[in-house]
């Protein structure tokens, strides 16, 4: 079959580019620029793994669009298919338990870092890191859902778990709002009963957050610089999907007790916060790791959606964009640009 629309890495060669380097990380002296752009495979490109599959459906994640742009050398290997999550149906099976016809997708496992990803018509799949596709679903719903919409639900089950936030109770704080994360986390949070407060850069979309569940409004400004590292308690629980002086400032407010999800890094990677919020209010910070879930966590997480994200809201949050746009996509994904979920079609 032909490999229409695989979209992978290559370095910019510079003159000598020697294959070696092409397993490495990004080379400074070669100016350590990577590009990305379509092209067409074979089958005899794919990795050898166990399972053979036909994508139907991709996404676009904060993580695509930081590979794509390589502003952060994301794919550690070269070439590299990239596209962190995929769906479709298996094709050829080597393994026990998948059989052609089996309707699957994957998320993370480190797709478009050391595996190929699913902007490609066909991919080989190690069978460890496939999901076999919820009943619930379509291929589409489910990328509409993708990696960002998974880690929602895995930092909502984390804040539940947490046993201390009651629904009705309180106020819970989504960051990052208007994104992939956070616009899945309000339709979730909201459906199970609480009184969502986002946290937007963008006033345009109030009216849209609104529509899938948000009560209240806090400014991204008003987060975003450094503040005292204990602030009145207003947040009940949070989830966080940007990081740096924000997540400091939102432990800052959460109420005794409770407990603030991290997943993200929108705004930054470091953390300048103190002890405080933990020694003298007792909060507990619950790190949020999707790529590298164990399988039992990510069909809990899949049943959570299952039961508790409504379609029309996970129809109203996606945009459906073909592989193409991916490039002009992920520019935008960097920029805070985008909104909601993306789903890209394959072929
Ligand atoms: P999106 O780009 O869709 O959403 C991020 C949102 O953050 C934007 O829409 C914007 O929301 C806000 N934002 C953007 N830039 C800034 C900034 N400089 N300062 C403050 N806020 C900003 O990305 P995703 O939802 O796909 O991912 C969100 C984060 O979660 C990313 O950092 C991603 O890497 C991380 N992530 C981590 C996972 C894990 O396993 N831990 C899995 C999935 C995602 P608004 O306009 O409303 O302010």
């Amino acid at each position: 079959p032909a490999f229409l629309g695989a979209a992978r890495f290559q370095r910019k060669r510079h003159g000598h580019d020697d294959r070696q380097r092409l397993s490495g990380a990004c080379d400074p002296r070669g100016g350590g620029k990577r590009q990305a752009g379509l092209e067409t495979l074979t089958r005899a490109d794919l990795p050898a793994n166990d399972v053979l599959v036909e994508i139907s459906h991709s996404s676009l994640n904060y993580k695509d669009g930081l590979a794509i742009a390589g502003t952060i050398p994301i794919a550690r290997r070269l070439p590299m298919v990239a596209g962190i999550d995929l769906a479709g149906v298996v094709v050829e099976s080597g393994v026990a338990g998948w059989k052609a016809g089996d309707q699957v997708l994957v998320n993370g496992w480190g797709l478009s870092e050391t595996e190929w990803g699913g902007y490609s018509r066909y991919q080989s799949i190690k069978a460890a890191h496939l999901t076999r596709l919820p009943a619930g679903f379509s291929p589409a719903e489910a990328m509409a859902i993708g990696t960002a919409g998974y880690t929602a639900a895995l930092c909502a089950i984390a804040l539940e778990d947490w046993g201390k936030i009651t629904p009705g109770e309180g106020e819970v704080l989504v960051t990052g709002a208007a994104g992939g994360v956070g616009t899945v986390a309000i339709a979730l949070l909201a459906r199970r009963g609480y009184r969502v407060i986002a946290a937007t850069g963008r006033e345009s979309q109030h009216g849209f957050l609104e529509s899938l569940g948000a009560k209240g409004f806090v400014a991204r400004a008003d987060l975003a610089e450094a503040g005292r590292p204990l602030q009145a308690e207003r947040w009940s629980g949070a989830l966080d999907a940007v990081g740096s002086h924000t997540l400091a400032n939102v432990l800052a407010q959460t109420v005794y007790g409770g407990a603030v999800a991290a997943c993200g890094l929108a705004q930054g990677m470091d953390l300048p916060s103190s002890v405080m919020p933990f020694i003298l209010r007792g909060l507990a910070l619950l790190g949020v790791d999707s790529v590298m879930a164990p399988q039992a966590k990510r069909d809990r997480a899949w049943d959570y959606l299952d039961r508790h994200l409504d379609r029309g809201l996970l129809a109203a949050l996606t945009t459906t964009a073909p592989l193409a746009d991916v490039p002009k996509l992920a520019e935008a994904i960097l920029k805070g640009e985008t909104r909601g979920r993306y789903v890209i079609e394959i072929g």
